[in-house]
């Protein structure tokens, strides 16, 4: 029998890897170039930073809403780390999942790790930095941390780094262009 095009379920499309890597910046460039992905926008019970419109990049709650919406179920997966909560809200992802659409989350490694094993069809992606001083350099540059925050996501960045063989891709992003035209022919691979 054939699926028609309504009955054909979304993809989850998972971006992983150190804070400064350059996810963010890779997600707008798929996001602009593939028409067709969404992107899932997390809650956090971190504050905005100077350059976050409030509730653009993320839902920003109170930690009582957050444990809240995990007692009632509404979180994928969530983690918490840097002394906050991170998670991805469920209805929004599944909704968009049964419409068709593929979905991009962009999430720390240990809640991709739990959305593979609740959803073993999808796609990986881990984004890696040309080196640890390119890690620096971009966390410097985005103004946002105090010294010691920034050694605190450089010590998370090598842990994290240490399970890059867990995902289906590794993508080292030392070009943004190449970088993400590599993941759009992945893609476009497994459509
Ligand atoms: P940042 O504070 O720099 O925005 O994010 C810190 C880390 O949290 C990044 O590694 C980011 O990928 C991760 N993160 C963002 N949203 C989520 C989420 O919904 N769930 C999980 N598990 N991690 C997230």
């Amino acid at each position: 029998m054939q699926t028609s095009k309504k009955e054909k379920k979304g993809k989850l499309i998972i971006l992983s890897g150190p804070s400064g890597a350059g996810k963010g910046t890779i997600c707008a460039e798929l996001l602009k170039q593939m028409p067709d992905l969404v992107i899932s926008r997390s809650v956090t019970t971190r504050s905005p930073r100077p350059n976050e419109q409030k509730n653009r990049s993320y839902f920003f709650v109170s930690t009582e809403t957050f444990l809240e919406m995990v007692k009632n179920n509404e979180l994928l997966e969530y983690d918490s780390h840097f002394e906050n909560y991170y998670g991805t809200p469920k209805k929004f992802v599944v909704d968009m999942l049964n419409f068709g659409k593929d979905v991009i989350l962009e999430i720390d490694v240990k809640g991709a790790l739990q959305v593979k094993q609740n959803y073993p069809e999808s796609l990986l992606f881990f984004i890696e930095a040309p080196s640890e001083q390119a890690i620096y350099e971009r966390l410097i540059k985005r103004g946002s941390e105090t010294e010691d925050k920034i050694q605190i996501r450089m010590a998370r960045a090598k842990l994290e780094l240490a399970q890059r063989h867990k995902y289906d891709y590794c993508i080292m992003n030392d070009q943004l262009d190449r970088a993400v035209n590599e993941i759009i022919e992945i893609l476009k691979s497994r459509s």
